[in-house]
């Protein structure tokens, strides 16, 4: 179903986008919180756990909730940290319960310590069509510093590795982070445009406590204070969009430049309010229904939101895209969300938004700001 003139949701069911997640890993980075173990690649759970995930996906098939899928993403952790084996036996799982067709964007997340040869060559015969790999720098004492299990010259050779059967190639760097100079990052941008990548997603660091480098910044073992780190980042976050879009990237969302045709599509459908599933430790869940105006997160239903919410939740991941949202949507948004209109009124006046073409679009200001941006949409609900 369609809210009337919606420009951002169509399409609402069935699922149109599935996540798989592989919640092991080398080791521990220091800055991480996200939902990994450390474990060792011959430990007997990653087999227990790929025969649980290949259980479900074939439950899914059977439920009829894997037929209009159109994207894929195999998520961690480090899906490549399981090994050839187990990663083959589970998209040959997922291969038997849906059409992974080459038409199906695929993608599999991996780390440069853990990526070979042979196993390039068995995703992509397996329908993986798309890699996306954890660099975060080029910079070795960078690298250290994040506790990261790989060095830089073991990032370049994954991605070499990955150029035998890809071409749809991205990597993740991070910026703002400790002893990290403007040098030493536009240095691992440079290295990442030059070795051929189509697809570049940028994130400032992010210091969560509990985690070891919230120990150290707390003792301040670095230099820099957390302020410091977050003004570089987004002096850094600039001067990535005035370096990327010079070798021929745009900007698509808050995070991810890309070359033309190599935009993520499942980052799209996240941003564009598309139902998507998700199997596998933690793995979310997002499935709406316009009759019963709820959207509930997770198969144990985490968040059950209003009408009004989704409403307004979709205006703001609608603005972590570079074409934001329509002033048409925003106007019917206000019809049952009053103040939606004020609410980019007033991000216009702060510099956050502007009106282009009948669109509200996030302004520079906007993406480097994005808390504040995104902060005053919620504020809505
Ligand atoms: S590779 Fe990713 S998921 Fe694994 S420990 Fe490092 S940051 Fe966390």
């Amino acid at each position: 179903m369609k809210i009337p003139g919606g420009d951002i949701l169509e399409d609402q069911y069935p699922y149109k986008a599935l996540y798989l997640h592989i919640p092991f890993c080398k080791s521990k980075c220091l800055y991480c919180d996200f939902n990994s173990e450390a474990i060792s690649s011959n430990d007997e759970a990653i087999e227990r756990y790929v025969d649980d995930l290949i259980l479900q996906i074939r439950a899914a098939s059977r439920a009829d909730l894997l037929g209009s899928l159109d994207t894929v993403y195999i998520g961690g952790g480090t899906p490549t940290h399981i090994g050839n084996k187990e990663l083959s036996r589970l998209l040959y799982g997922l291969s038997l319960s849906m059409h992974l067709t080459p038409e199906v964007e695929c993608t599999l997340e991996v780390n440069p310590e853990s990526l070979t040869e042979a196993m390039v060559k068995d995703l992509f015969a397996l329908g993986v069509t798309r890699l996306s790999i954890g660099v975060q720098s080029f910079d070795d004492e960078v690298l250290k510093t994040l506790g990261r299990a790989h060095d830089a010259a073991q990032a370049k050779r994954a991605i070499e590795l990955a150029q035998i059967r890809f071409t749809n190639i991205s990597v993740d760097l991070m910026c703002g982070l400790p002893g990290q100079t403007k040098e030493s990052f536009i240095a691992s941008l440079k290295t990442a445009v030059d070795l051929g990548v189509t697809h570049i997603s940028i994130y400032p660091l992010s210091i969560e406590e509990g985690t070891p480098l919230h120990g150290l910044m707390e003792r301040q073992a670095f230099a820099e204070t957390e302020d410091d780190l977050g003004e570089y980042a987004a002096e850094m976050m600039l001067l990535a969009q005035e370096y990327l879009e010079t070798q021929g990237f745009h900007r698509y969302e808050v995070a991810s430049y890309a070359k033309p045709g190599f935009e993520c599509r499942h980052n799209k459908a996240y941003w564009t309010g598309k139902p998507y599933l998700g199997i596998g430790r933690a793995a979310v869940t997002m499935k709406q229904n316009y009759d019963e105006r709820i959207r509930m997160m997770d198969s144990q239903v985490q968040e059950e939101l209003s009408r009004p919410e989704y409403l307004v939740e979709d205006l703001m991941l609608g603005m972590r895209m570079s074409r934001g949202v329509s002033v048409k949507f925003a106007v019917q948004v206000d019809e049952e969300v009053p103040g939606a209109l004020d609410a980019f009124k007033e991000l216009i006046d702060s510099g956050y938004v502007k009106e282009v073409d009948g669109r509200f679009e996030p302004t520079e200001k906007g993406w480097l700001w994005g808390n504040a941006l995104y902060g005053r949409l919620l504020e809505l609900a």
